[in-house]
């Protein structure tokens, strides 16, 4: 079918690519760039045999320039943003200059601001229907499944939604007292953030991780979980007609939280930078060079993922309840793919994402998230590609 430009060579990419070459009557022709040109090229190795055709380059996706010229050189009919959502507007401006659809995983962060919102690139809506290209945003599982869960509730089982509960839950174990299951600067900027919801129109904000909850997973078990902001909240609250509250709650161990207070309190969580031996360095990004890369704790992770939303609204006047949710292993994800669940569960959704896109099953010129498209082919698409689904008809309710 066609050609897909791959920025990024990390823990989601690496799963990514390995579906990609799974799925190669689709992906018939791949490109991995990203700044480290030997991970790509071990990756390719790693694939030799597949049917898929793999080349790789060395690109800094901070640099537009760079970026449209091996857009020029390749020709692809869609570039795949899996590097950090730091480049998520050089790699869109390079998609605008070459005019080639565009799909990521993550939304737009400054790196000097830990606020990630969407509206730096929902700002490129006109632009992209002008040059007649599709921007697919936030295609991995939470944002990504989240929303094509929602989506997929509204139109099979309410008439209205009016409370999304998004809980993501993680059983896994990798023996280290402290690691991050991806990319530890952006999984901490994320969590020391200030916590916030949506309810009756309007932002909630709370201290960081100050609203607890428990809740018993499938195939986990009773787990503590903490209320988070997280950017399908505000697009859900775009999109989902007559919704009053959106919230989300993620699960933390007792041991990473009271080192992530340890880290915070001594200042190694921080984003501005101090001088260190006459040389300015960043908190967190020298936390993030000691800390074990997540693409390594792929073998020593055992457990399993419970993600999924829980759905309260009306179906023909009545109150209805639904619950959708996918569990992943983790040891089940390293013998496919090599890596643990938490990439496979982002890496999937990309695929899938990028998959449609470019079958133009989800393709209209413009700036759209994952929930304004038809569920039913991604829905699809997830049973088949790794990631099946479960539903609940009388869930157990978050107070
Ligand atoms: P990693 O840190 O493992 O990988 C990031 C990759 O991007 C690395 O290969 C890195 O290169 C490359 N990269 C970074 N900067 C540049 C640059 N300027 N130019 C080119 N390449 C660059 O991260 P993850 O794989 O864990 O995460 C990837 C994305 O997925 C992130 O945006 C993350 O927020 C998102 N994500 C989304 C989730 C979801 O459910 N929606 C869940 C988890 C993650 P190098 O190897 O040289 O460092």
């Amino acid at each position: 079918m066609g050609k897909a430009l791959i920025i990024g060579c990390g823990g989601v990419a690496s799963v990514t690519i390995h579906k990609c070459c799974q799925n190669s009557d689709v992906f018939q022709e791949i490109m991995i760039a990203s700044r480290t040109r030997d991970k790509c090229d071990a990756l390719k190795a790693k694939l030799k045999g597949s049917r898929t055709i793999i080349h790789t380059a060395q690109v800094d996706a901070d640099d537009t320039h760079q970026v449209i010229s091996l857009i020029e050189q390749f020709k692809p009919d869609v570039v795949l943003n899996l590097a950090l959502p730091y480049q998520d507007l050089t790699i869109m401006d390079a998609c605008l200059a070459t005019r080639t659809s565009y799909v990521d995983t993550a939304n737009y962060e400054p790196r000097d601001t830990a606020k990630f919102e969407y509206k730096w690139q929902w700002a490129y809506q006109d632009r992209f229907r002008e040059a007649g290209i599709c921007a697919l945003l936030g295609s991995g599982f939470d944002p990504g499944v989240t929303g094509v869960f929602s989506a997929y509730a509204l139109k099979h089982h309410f008439d209205e939604i009016h409370k999304i509960d998004i809980l993501d839950a993680n059983g896994g174990d990798h023996g280290y007292p402290f690691a991050t299951n991806f990319n530890p600067e952006i999984n901490i900027r994320e969590v020391t953030a200030n916590g916030s919801f949506w309810e009756n129109g309007r932002w909630v904000e709370t201290e960081p991780m100050a609203i607890k909850r428990g809740y018993d997973f499938e195939g986990i078990g009773k787990r503590d979980m903490y209320l988070l902001h997280h950017e399908e909240i505000e697009s859900l609250a775009e999109n989902i007609p007559g919704i009053k509250r959106i919230r989300f709650f993620m699960t933390f161990g007792q041991s990473y939280l009271t080192h992530l207070k340890c880290l915070e309190n001594v200042g190694m969580t921080s984003i501005k930078p101090v001088c260190f031996q006459g040389q300015d360095i960043i908190p967190l990004q020298f936390l993030k060079a000691v800390l074990p890369d997540p693409a390594s704790l792929g073998p020593r992770t055992v457990g399993k993922t419970n993600i999924g939303c829980i759905f309260q609204g009306i179906k023909e006047g009545k109150e209805k309840k639904y619950r959708l949710f996918n569990i992943c292993d983790h040891q089940e994800s390293y013998r496919e793919v090599g890596s643990q669940a938490i990439s496979y569960t982002t890496g999937v959704p990309a695929m899938i994402g990028a998959m449609l896109v470019m079958n133009k099953t989800w393709f209209r010129p413009g700036v759209y998230n994952v929930e304004e498209f038809d569920p039913d082919p991604f829905m699809d698409a997830l049973n088949r590609w790794g990631l099946p689904w479960q539903e609940d008809f009388n869930p157990v309710m978050v107070d």
